[in-house]
């Protein structure tokens, strides 16, 4: 990653060296903290210093590390730019008060407005759906067009999701109590625990893995995992017989839309290299910039018009909730009280 030039920043923002010498080179730099780690954005990031000149440093760790170490380096910190998945997580940095709101028109005409913060705090560069996932043997879709027939009593025992400590179901309760109200979605919570096949465990591929094997006749889990596992092979989906026993429903097509989720990231509020990266942030919302950000992790581009990667393509057209996702964030206390509350593990 160049450590040698990050290296100086870094000395530079601790205050040690700040010098004319500092300040030409943090002109040609953008600093990123990222939870990203896909072997294809190298291109999204080498497209970027080819076109721009600016070089991008990458500091990659989990959200939760990245974070603290944002809080812990206050104005010291030499990071621009904050990355990440799901809106719960960008909005645990923004009431961290991590962010600086962004003045871009390019960002404005680009990135659709649910899929931004409403002062710009931070922007989607990519969408995922959380949708339901079934055994074509066992579970007719017809009757199961909307989240809240996820707790109809016939499901009992079929139903598998994650752990309700996991961000991505938080966001989605976040969703139902923002559409349906939080008592409303207290009783869709339990009605969904009540059919549960098994205690949560595992990720979204380990939800899909157990329809193959029979476990679970019904799961949720985000677009990206099965298109994943079209395209290539992964744990308990080895093989194409696998995943066609999967089927899918984009739920709420009547209604609100199936539930999505960003990918994004925002300005730091003490960014030293604040012009550089918001060009890296326009950069983002560039077509060529959106089908490598999109298609690394088989998500749906922001930006209109710009097609997704085939196996995603393959899920389908859809509706999408159209709700600002800053309200997933304002809603994450409740969902997690609501779960709480039902004894969702
Ligand atoms: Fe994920």
């Amino acid at each position: 990653m160049g450590s040698r030039v990050w290296a100086r920043i870094m000395g530079a923002a601790a205050g040690l060296a700040v010098s004319l010498f500092g300040a030409a080179e943090a002109a040609g730099v953008v600093n990123l903290y990222s939870s990203r780690h896909y072997d294809t954005d190298e291109r999204l990031y080498s497209d970027f210093e080819t076109a721009t000149g600016i070089k991008v440093n990458r500091i990659e760790d989990e959200p939760a590390a990245l974070i603290a170490r944002l809080k812990a380096e206050a104005e010291a910190s030499p990071a621009d730019i904050y990355m990440t998945t799901d809106a719960g997580r960008l909005w645990t940095a923004e009431e961290a008060g991590l962010f600086q709101p962004v003045t871009s028109k390019v960002l404005a005409a680009r990135i659709p407005a649910s899929l931004r913060h409403p002062q710009d705090l931070w922007f989607g560069f990519s969408t995922r759906a959380r949708i339901i996932f079934h055994d074509r043997a066992r579970v007719n879709p017809a009757s199961l067009k909307s989240y809240l027939d996820l707790a109809d009593p016939k499901w009992k025992g079929m139903v598998c999701t994650r752990s309700a400590t996991n961000v991505y179901m938080i966001s989605l309760m976040a969703a139902m109590i923002a559409h349906h109200g939080e008592a409303k979605a207290e009783s869709w919570a339990r009605g969904l625990w009540a059919n549960r096949a098994r205690t949560p465990a595992g990720g979204d591929i380990d939800q899909l893995a157990a329809i193959a094997s029979g476990e679970c006749g019904i799961a949720l889990a985000n677009t990206y995992y099965f298109a994943r596992a079209l395209r290539t092979r992964v744990p308990g989906l080895e093989n194409p017989k696998d995943t066609n026993k999967i089927g899918w429903v984009f739920p709420d097509q009547d209604g609100f839309g199936a539930h999505i989720n960003i990918s994004g990231a925002g300005l730091l509020k003490h960014a030293p290299n604040k012009a550089s990266a918001i060009k890296f942030l326009e950069y983002l919302a560039s077509d060529s910039a959106q089908n490598y950000f999109a298609a690394s992790n088989d998500e749906y581009p922001a930006v209109e018009g710009i097609a997704a990667a085939s196996e995603v393509v393959k899920l389908g057209t859809f509706k999408a909730d159209a709700l600002n996702l800053s309200e997933l964030g304002k809603n994450q206390a409740a969902a997690i009280r609501v779960y709480a509350k039902i004894g969702h593990k």
